[in-house]
């Protein structure tokens, strides 16, 4: 069975979809990367065509244990931080609570997963 490729819009990370994933899609429906959790919008599932559209990034807030979506309009309007190491993080308001969340986006290694 054909397996198709779709490559994160936000990490690059290669999401699967085996034609049994994309039967059970409708136009309308989310998937998530497992790599950095943005979610996208599933827009055109026919045929060999399929595509997506990027939703936004769930995030849990660390402050209230909400989980909300961060656009990208959300990402260009935040102000970018730099930690101790020089890792520059995205910095997001909670809309639950309004806590800043700081985000990441390097493109993580296997071997990091879980920590
Ligand atoms: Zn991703
Ligand atoms: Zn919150």
């Amino acid at each position: 069975m054909a397996i198709l490729e779709i490559d994160c819009p936000v990490c690059g990370e290669v999401l699967e979809l085996t034609g049994e994933d994309r039967s059970e899609l409708e136009v309308g429906d989310a998937i998530v990367c497992e790599n950095c959790n943005a979610e996208m919008e599933v827009v055109r599932n026919e045929g060999q065509d399929f595509e997506v559209e990027l939703l936004g990034i769930l995030t849990t807030c660390p402050n209230c244990h909400q989980e909300f979506d961060v656009t990208e309009e959300m990402l260009a309007a935040a102000p970018t931080v730099q930690d101790g190491s020089g890792q520059e993080t995205s910095l997001v308001r909670c809309p639950h609570c309004q806590a800043g969340v700081e985000l990441s986006f390097e493109e993580q290694p296997e071997d990091q997963l879980g920590t």
